[in-house]
């Protein structure tokens, strides 16, 4: 059976630890929330003027990969926009327009200089560096955003972390065990410790990073480090377009509606014998 714990959780990062599947599925997991789950990023930039120091290209790409608050009950991706069929409408895409130039001293221009025609959707974070304008320099231009995936660029990827790793397990015997405490001293991570002289204890073992120096510290060869292969720790950080839990959900849904369909294509294929 599939057992979930939660270790840590804000609207941004959730730490978790997954047991009872293998690592294909976990693995199959961290792939769909990088590539199939969609959020908004700056598609096309029309520039009006640009005398600055970087070519048009440079600033739209770094426009690009600004994160955007996302709402995905508001948009259509906009191959499946009901209301344009694709040519882009208020339904899938959002304008944010731009207009800065430098007088007297310099000036940089940030993603808080983005105007959004949809106060729902904006840059996650303010001060993201576009380009320096120096004196007499200006920089005028319109920016189309839309939702992607992150299959399709790295722009669309609503995660900056999606990994996975074993989780660990350590093993005393105390059968040889001597209480003589290097193991403790040695660990990096201060999760083990000496109880009353009688015993070792691992507190918050899912911080071991399988350094594996007390096992090595240990002379009497009384401590193991081993790596469950069904029992995995799940890091995910959104870039902030979406909640963690958003992401999430979004993600296993994809997934079901995928597996659901491989199942309704077998059971045709099958009947139809
Ligand atoms: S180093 Fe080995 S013998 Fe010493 S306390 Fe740790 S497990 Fe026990
Ligand atoms: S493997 Fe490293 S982090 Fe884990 S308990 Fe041993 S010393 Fe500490
Ligand atoms: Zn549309």
């Amino acid at each position: 059976m599939v057992k979930i714990s939660i270790l840590e959780r804000d609207d941004y990062r959730l730490q978790f630890i997954i047991e009872g599947i293998d690592s294909a599925l976990a693995n199959t997991i961290r792939r769909a929330l990088i590539s199939e789950v969609p959020v908004m990023a700056i598609h096309e930039v029309v520039f009006f003027s640009n005398s600055s120091s970087l070519f048009d290209e440079i600033i739209a790409h770094r426009l690009g990969l600004i994160p955007l608050k996302t709402n995905l009950e508001k948009y259509y991706l906009i191959d499946l926009c009901p209301n344009c069929n694709g040519k882009g409408c208020s339904n899938c895409q959002v304008k944010f327009t731009l207009q800065k130039q430098a007088m007297d001293t310099p000036i940089l221009v940030t993603s808080g200089d983005l105007i959004s025609e949809d106060p729902e959707i904006f840059p996650v974070s303010s001060n993201i560096p576009i380009v320096l304008l120096n004196p007499g320099e200006s920089l005028e231009l319109e920016a189309i955003a839309q939702l992607g995936y992150g299959k399709h660029h790295a722009k669309w990827q609503p995660v900056s972390c999606a990994a996975y790793g074993y989780a660990p397990e350590i093993i005393i015997d105390f059968s040889k065990c001597i209480l003589c405490g290097k193991c403790v001293e040695v660990c990096p991570q201060k999760i083990l410790t000496v109880e009353n002289n009688t015993d070792i204890r691992v507190n918050k073992w899912f911080k071991c990073i399988i350094c594996r120096e007390c096992v090595s510290i240990c002379e009497e060869e009384a401590i193991e480090v081993i790596l469950h292969n069904d029992k995995f720790i799940f890091t995910i950080e959104s870039i902030g377009a979406l909640s963690v839990n958003d992401i999430l959900k979004t993600a296993i849904n994809t997934l079901i509606d995928k597996f659901n369909r491989i199942i309704s294509k077998i059971r045709e294929v099958v009947n139809s014998q």
